[in-house]
């Protein structure tokens, strides 16, 4: 089995129309990942780097020998078909191992992040009812600890330098040492269950969803486009935690589905210096970088001039992105170009852009990727809406590999999740006559104002204009004569607000958007609540106001 996602057409629209899924009837993604490359040329699927200076590298082959010894020993462990196992470790070969040890078992992975406490480990392991988990030892303490209430979880593995692992825990290498390097990898379909990722939690409780083995190739094509479609060279490389769907499905996988060299480093914190550095190092051509560490990017003074650099494209999304991200690539990255993206936990990589097939617009978040149906409908009827109009924005399931099977124990908002044929994905939009998708807001953080509809995103990227703020979160807050007035909470660069940079945040949204847009209230804050990606958690905002009336 030979067989890879291409986006054949010259043109955006040829590829659009022509564009087939195809799927191979077996389909399991451990074999497509490792054993469809030339395995003799000794590829190299990963060039891990470590902050203590050591380099090592891997090849595909190399990660199919330990995966395979992993599977047998996690088999021994009484991990079967369907199981679901915790993956809870950085950047290092030991993260992807286990995703692919449980996926030729037939397994169901279960990625978290390190940087998760003890109650969203908890949370996580016991709703997916996972009955093992591999830790890194930097995390392992709080994972044992979320164990105690785990009833299901009956095994957890430590990730260790030295091989020794704690008294609750049994070390990785002692688990593998002397397993066979051959496991006949199980009989799987693309919809066979492979990996449960759990939503960020920007709007309620994280929700488990649930995908089957084609999920990765279901974002190649888009992978395809915004690294300009030259997908079949290059180093690949994200800061992102190999946790989340981004860092995964944006990156490390549709890498490996094509063959390529991704760099690993458990970087902790985002250090920008260290960024630049890593790509320099190894001539990185294409990353996957979330808007909040591009502004930390944006901090360093003439990074060509400091670093020697390969970068060729970047990608970029989870949040809307402002535009002068897309400025600073052109004037201080000259070449490299930025594309956004969009996509959720649920149904990933919808839309983006490919500057080869046509110009990005600034605000938009590209047009439709070919394979994924993307339509803004009406969520009560499922209707779509004629271009420029506003509505959800939805796509169809048809045989899309990328649309999630189930939320994890929640069926009814599973099944709210669907109309007709559509996934809702509980973002509102538009589309326009040129296909360009435009990001209003989440469903339920829209405003209503004295009769507008505003989404608070908009507000936000022109609060940001201002010199003086450092990060913003818009909410609407009830009002008896308006509905709901428009609030601002701002988080303010020097650390202390004034009744002038209100005045003056005002007049700004006054002057950019319309009179019925600028915030009424602001309040300063030191810090705002954030997802542990890094996105402002609106809800937090408005349960902190229901608590202070
Ligand atoms: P939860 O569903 O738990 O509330 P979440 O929706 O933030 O959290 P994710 O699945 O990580 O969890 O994020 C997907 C969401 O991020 C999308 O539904 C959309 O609201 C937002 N998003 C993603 N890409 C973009 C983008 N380019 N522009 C604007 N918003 C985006
Ligand atoms: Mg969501």
């Amino acid at each position: 089995m030979a067989w890879t996602v291409s986006l054949d057409g010259g043109t955006y629209e040829e590829a659009r129309a022509s564009f087939a899924w195809d799927l191979p009837d077996d389909y399991n993604l451990a074999h497509d990942l490792l054993r469809k490359h030339d395995q003799s040329s000794d590829r190299i699927a990963l060039y891990q780097a470590y902050p203590d200076g050591r380099r090592e590298s891997y090849t595909f082959e190399e990660l199919d020998r330990y995966s395979s010894q992993l599977a047998n020993a996690l088999e021994k462990r009484g991990i079967e078909r369907g199981d679901r196992v915790g993956v809870v470790v950085p950047q290092k070969p030991s993260n992807p191992i286990t995703h692919l040890a449980c996926w030729k078992i037939g397994a169901v992975s279960l990625p978290l992040s390190v940087l998760f406490g003890d109650e969203s480990l908890r949370h996580r392991l016991d709703d997916s009812g996972a009955k093992a988990v591999v830790a890194d030892t930097t995390v392992v303490e709080t994972v044992v600890s979320a164990a105690t209430d785990c009833p299901a979880l009956e095994t957890i593995v430590e990730v260790t330098d030295d091989d020794l692992a704690s008294e609750a825990t049994t070390s990785f290498s002692a688990l593998v040492e002397g397993e066979s390097e051959e496991y006949e990898i199980a009989e799987t379909t693309a919809e066979t269950p492979a990996i449960i990722m759990y939503t960020s939690g920007s709007t309620g409780p994280p929700k488990g969803a649930l995908h089957g083995h084609g999920v990765w190739v279901g974002h190649c094509p888009a992978f395809s486009m915004y690294f300009e479609r030259r997908v079949h060279e290059g180093v690949y490389w994200t800061p992102a935690d190999w946790a989340w769907i981004g860092a995964l499905g944006d990156l490390l996988f549709p890498a490996w589905h094509y063959g390529r060299p991704v760099v690993g480093y458990p970087m902790g914190k985002f250090d920008p210096e260290t960024a630049f550095s890593l790509m320099e190092e190894f001539e990185v051509t294409n990353a996957f970088v979330p808007p909040t560490a591009i502004r930390m990017l944006m901090g360093i003074e003439d990074p060509r001039e400091k670093y020697d650099l390969s970068l060729r494209a970047v990608c970029s999304g989870g949040e809307p992105l402002t535009p002068e991200i897309l400025d600073w690539a052109d004037e201080e990255l000259s070449g490299v170009v930025v594309n956004e993206l969009y996509g959720q936990t649920e149904a990933n990589l919808l839309v983006t852009n490919c500057r080869e097939w046509f110009s990005a617009h600034p605000g938009s978040m590209g047009k439709a990727v070919p394979g994924h149906d993307v339509a803004v409908i009406d969520p009560e009827t499922g209707e779509e809406r004629p271009a420029g109009e506003t509505g959800e924005i939805a796509v169809r399931h048809g045989d899309d590999p990328v649309i999630f099977q189930e939320y994890w124990n929640q069926p009814e908002k599973t099944a709210n999740a669907t109309i007709g044929e559509w996934h809702l994905t509980g973002d509102l939009g538009t589309v326009d006559e040129s296909g360009y998708v435009w990001f209003k807001s989440r469903d339920d953080d829209l405003i209503l104002t004295s009769g507008y509809r505003v989404g608070p995103g908009e507000v936000e990227r022109t609060v940001l204009e201002h010199a003086g703020v450092e990060q913003v979160g818009v909410i609407g807050i009830a009002d008896e004569t308006r509905g709901e007035i428009i609030k601002a909470f701002v988080q303010p660069i020097s650390g202390s607000g004034s009744s002038e940079l209100k005045e003056e945040i005002r007049d700004l949204v006054r002057d950019q958007l319309a009179k019925y847009e600028y915030p009424r209230e602001i309040e300063f804050v030191e810090q705002l609540p954030q997802t542990t990606t890094g996105k402002i958690q609106r809800r937090k905002l408005r349960e902190h106001e229901q608590g202070s009336e």
